[in-house]
C-alpha cells in the first residue's frame, strides 16, 4: 500500500480530531503529503471511523494514484496549499467556534499573543462555494505568511510540517475563537497592537533562559551575555 504510514496517521488524526469534537457528522477532511503524492480523506466520511484502505492518494494535479474511495470533496484546496506553501499536512474542519468568527469577522481579533504561533493574525478567507476552485484560491491568500486561515461562514484550515503540527494548529484557532467569542460575551475584549504582537513573536523565537541546577549565571530575561 502506497504511503502506508502516512494513511495511518490520517486515521490517527482522523480519530483524534473527531474525539475533540472539532467537526460534526462527515465534515471535516485531512491531508499529508509525501513528495509529489498527497494521501487524503475521503469523501462523505466520519473521521471518527477511518480506516488507512479508506484514504485514497491522489497526485498533485488531483489525479488519482491508489484507493477505492472517491477523495473528500476538499481536495482542491488542499492541493492548492501544498502548490502554494512547503506544508507537509492540511487539516480542515467546522468547529464551532472558529465558525462563529467566520461568519462574523474579517479576521479573527488577536486579543491573545499566541496568535503569533499561526503566524500572524488569522484572516477570514472570502466566502465561495465548498470544494470549489475560487475557495481554494481565496484561502491560499488568506493563508498567506500564516498557518491557519478561517473561511467565511464555513470553518478553518490549517497547515504545518506534519499531520500532528497541523493537528494542534487546528485546536489553538480553535481555542484562540473561543477565547476570543468568550469575551466577546463579558465586555469588549482588548485588542492586541501589532507591536505587542511583534513583541511576542520576538519573544517566541528567543530561548527562555531559565536556570538550571548549578548554573548560576543564566536567569529569566537576564541572558548571560548582557552581564558585563
Ligand atoms: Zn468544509
Amino acid at each position: 500500500m502506497l504511503l502506508a504510514e502516512q494513511r495511518r496517521l490520517l486515521c490517527e488524526y482522523g480519530h483524534r480530531t473527531a474525539e475533540a469534537g472539532l467537526v460534526v457528522g462527515t465534515s471535516g477532511n485531512l491531508s499529508v503529503r509525501d513528495g509529489d503524492l498527497v494521501a487524503v480523506t475521503p469523501a462523505g466520511a466520519a473521521l471518527g471511523r477511518l480506516k488507512p484502505e479508506d484514504c485514497p492518494v491522489v497526485s498533485l494535479d488531483g489525479h488519482p494514484v491508489e484507493g477505492d474511495r472517491t477523495p473528500s470533496s476538499e481536495t482542491p484546496l488542499h492541493l492548492a496549499v501544498y502548490r502554494a506553501t512547503t506544508a507537509r499536512a492540511v487539516v480542515h474542519t467546522h468547529a464551532v467556534f472558529g465558525t462563529v468568527v467566520a461568519t462574523t469577522m474579517t479576521e479573527l481579533p488577536p486579543v491573545h499573543y499566541n496568535t503569533v504561533l499561526l503566524g500572524g493574525v488569522v484572516r477570514v478567507a472570502e466566502y465561495a462555494t465548498y470544494g470549489t476552485p475560487e475557495l481554494a484560491a481565496h484561502v491560499e491568500a488568506a493563508l498567506d505568511g500564516r498557518r491557519a486561515a478561517l473561511m467565511a461562514n464555513h470553518g478553518g484550515v490549517t497547515i504545518g510540517d506534519d499531520l500532528e503540527a497541523a493537528f494542534e494548529a487546528t485546536r489553538l484557532l480553535e481555542w484562540l475563537c473561543e477565547v476570543y467569542v468568550r469575551a466577546k460575551a463579558v465586555g469588549e475584549p482588548r485588542v492586541l497592537t501589532g507591536e505587542q504582537l511583534a513583541a511576542a513573536a520576538r519573544r517566541a523565537r528567543r530561548p527562555a533562559h531559565l536556570p538550571r541546577p548549578g548554573d548560576g549565571t543564566a536567569r529569566p530575561d537576564h541572558p548571560p551575555h548582557i552581564h558585563t
